[in-house]
């Protein structure tokens, strides 16, 4: 049986000017000028290129240049990569073409260049105004850094979107939400909220086992989503998944694409490809298969991706998952749900409630183990 087309892309950066204590991303801290990122580039266009002649690219609705530091690799390959692209598929405006930058790398002669050849929308990995809170992160930019980045981007782009951090040893409540507010009145469109995750051998790992950090305080990071939340809803933006806020119309395309199980394709070290059909999903990456799904496995984490989404999931939705499913449990997990008080039912939809977001493991793993 033929796979569906895919209809969202990522590109993969794997550089940056430093390597910030908690990351533990796949990406390298490298110079700027060093020859690695121009042997990477070119092998990224040729992958392009290679997509393209086998037809992957022609039914794509969203492009993500992620990393890593996509802006640290410079105008000169970040012009190579996105004139490859426009001669690959068919990069029209309804195309939405987001590219993560770091402050420290952001200029305005970028952002008019890069808007130029196709990118729509802009991710700034911000993290926190707070220059002791950056400094904490082991970020390459300090407060004022992230102010000039997002005023430079909004030279060209309406859709600008800031990435935040809460639960960092160190921070105080009113800092965060200091940020959240300012990111706000800066005119961002769209606004992504992480808690903090100590990873295995990182060097935050490090020093929290040698007692020299605390480890993040679920309670402390739950408050600060929640004032997160009351001060976003507040503003005018909605939550539209459990890290996600955006102005209306201003939800990511590309995002919301891994939520709803369309099929993506990962171009570059460590990017992940899904390729499905009504019958099985894979997932692969460095051409290793990592995830292999059949129906029932798929219908199951179908519900599960759909509940990081506050719309949720349909009665319809349900009721087809059951009968891939095979049996009735779907409902009965949902009654289960929302007699936990992670889930409600409303308005023909099941939809994850505060709390089920807050115990996002209980709610997704009960979902998932409708099909192990
Ligand atoms: S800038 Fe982002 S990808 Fe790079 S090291 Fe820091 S957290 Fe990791």
């Amino acid at each position: 049986m033929a796979y569906d087309p895919y209809k969202a892309l990522y590109l993969h950066i794997p550089f940056c000017v430093k390597r910030c204590g908690y990351c533990d991303f796949a990406t390298q801290a490298v110079e700027r000028d060093a020859p690695v990122i121009d042997e990477y580039v070119e092998s990224l266009v040729m992958d392009i290129r290679r997509a393209s002649k086998e037809g992957k690219l022609g039914a794509l609705e969203t492009v993500y240049l992620g990393g890593g530091t996509p802006s640290h690799i410079g105008m000169g390959r970040l012009s190579s990569l996105l004139y490859a692209l426009a001669m690959s598929m068919h990069l029209e405006p309804e195309v939405e073409c987001t590219m993560e930058a770091n402050p420290e790398s952001l200029t305005e002669a970028m952002v008019r260049d890069i808007w130029a050849l196709g990118v729509n929308r802009l991710s700034l990995g911000v993290q926190s105004f707070d220059d002791a809170v950056l400094r904490i992160l082991g970020r390459a930019h300090d407060g004022d850094g992230a102010r000039r980045a997002i005023a430079a981007a909004q030279t060209r782009f309406q859709n600008v979107s800031v990435d935040l951090m809460c639960g960092i040893p160190g921070q105080s409540a009113e800092s965060f939400a200091e940020s959240v507010r300012e990111a706000v009145a800066l005119g961002a469109t769209h606004v992504s909220v992480y808690p903090l995750t100590i990873e295995p051998h990182t060097p935050f790992d490090r020093a929290v086992m040698r007692g020299e950090m605390a480890e993040p305080d679920e309670d402390t990071e739950a408050e600060a989503m929640e004032g997160a939340r009351r001060i976003l809803e507040g503003a005018g933006f909605h939550r539209y998944e459990v890290a996600s806020y955006a102005r209306p119309g201003f939800e990511s395309r590309h995002n919301t694409a891994y939520w709803t199980g369309v099929p993506y394709l990962g171009i570059g070290r460590s990017a992940v490809t899904m390729t499905q059909n009504a019958e099985r999903r894979m997932r692969v990456q460095d051409g290793r298969v990592v995830d292999d799904l059949g129906a029932r496995q798929m219908a199951a984490e179908d519900l599960m991706l759909s509940m990081r989404m506050a719309r949720g999931v349909s009665d319809e939705r349900v009721a087809r998952a059951t009968v891939v499913l095979g049996d009735e449990t779907a409902c009965a997990v949902f009654d289960e749900l929302v007699a936990l008080g992670l889930a409600e039912h409303r308005d023909g939809r099941w939809r994850p409630t505060e709390r089920g977001w807050l115990c996002g493991n209980e709610l997704y793993g009960r979902l998932l183990d409708l099909a192990p």
